[in-house]
């Protein structure tokens, strides 16, 4: 009722104006469009023509917008939007849906935590999976099995992924992770070959700090292991131990590798100390005894091969 009154008591041209301009902008069908939606009195209406008016074309933006950073509106992401309280408005920002999906995505992904690893991984996403040929069919049909089995609090084994160069391994297991993220569980992606000589350039700074949560983080995937230089520290001391306490621990490991197990084995036989197949063989029973062993064969995805 005051609001009403207020509009008795304004003056004709006032009036004039406010009614004038209001009738103007219907002509806009956005403005219509928005109007309608609110389904409130004109006399109340024609008080927000030109915050309405403002609305009207941050609404009209979004409806062809391909993504955030095509966003026209005056805030990126947001919409200025009317909302009614009673019989009248207030105005406020809110969240398109382009930004309320990068809100939640920023959200989970910091639940995994990427060492040395392609940043382009944190956009992995189980909907690109392609499942036309079998073994990404028996290997997603594994991954369903894997977040079952972890949800219920057991312990399923990892996946060691092996395969040629760019047949999408580390997209496969890092849309696992992001998938695992959305629901807080935490994960590190380590690209083995650059992480190890990080790591003996940052021995005694923050090398046990990065080790620790390796170590200890809930999912890990070490990434093409095999392609690292390897000597026998790090076989022995880094790798060696690092499986050690996550296998006593039951902690989920995931591998991918341009090797399978049998070269792996090579690989970690030989370092500069020389031949030695006891070390190497300890190694690969670990890995076998933690992770079910895939193969991935198809086409290479990679645009810049
Ligand atoms: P690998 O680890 O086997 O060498 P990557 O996982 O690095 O291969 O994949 C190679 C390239 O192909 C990357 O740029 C990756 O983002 C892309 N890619 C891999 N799998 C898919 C997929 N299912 N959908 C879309 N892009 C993919
Ligand atoms: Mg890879």
């Amino acid at each position: 009722m005051k609001k009403l009154s207020n509009l008795v008591q304004m003056k004709d041209e006032d009036w004039n104006d406010l009614k004038q301009n209001y009738v103007k902008a219907l002509k806009n069908p956005s403005f219509m469009e928005l109007v309608n939606l609110l389904e409130l009195e004109d006399d109340v209406l024609m008080k927000y023509t030109s915050s309405l008016e403002t609305s009207a074309n941050e609404y009209h933006h979004c409806k062809n917008c391909p993504g955030l950073k095509s966003c026209k509106n005056e805030i990126q992401g947001y919409l200025y939007t009317p909302k009614k309280v009673g019989s009248d408005i207030t105005f406020e920002y809110v969240a398109c849906s382009y930004q309320q999906k990068e809100e939640e995505r920023q959200n989970y992904q910091k639940n995994i935590t990427l060492f040395e690893a392609s940043t382009a991984i944190r956009n992995a996403s189980f909907k690109d999976v392609n499942r036309d040929d079998r073994n990404r069919l028996e290997l997603s049909r594994y991954f369903k099995e894997f977040m079952d089995q972890y949800e219920k609090k057991e312990h399923p084994k990892g996946i060691y992924l092996h395969g040629n160069f760019g047949t999408g391994k580390t997209y496969l297991i890092a849309a696992l992770f992001n998938e695992l993220a959305k629901k807080n569980v935490r994960s590190a992606i380590v690209y083995v070959p650059e992480f190890l000589r990080q790591l003996k350039s940052s021995f005694n700074t923050d090398y046990t700090l990065k080790y620790d949560y390796i170590k200890t983080v809930p999912l890990l995937l070490l990434d093409d292991i095999g392609a690292e230089n390897l000597t026998s520290w790090a076989r022995d001391e880094i790798i060696g131990t690092l499986l050690q306490y996550r296998m006593e621990e039951n902690l989920p490991t995931f591998f991918t590798s341009n090797l399978d197990l049998k070269q792996l084995e090579e690989h970690f036989a030989s370092t500069n100390s020389g031949v030695e197949k006891l070390k190497a063989r300890r190694i690969i029973e670990r890995i076998s005894y933690m992770a079910k062993d895939f193969q991935l064969t198809s086409k290479n995805r990679r645009v810049d091969k």
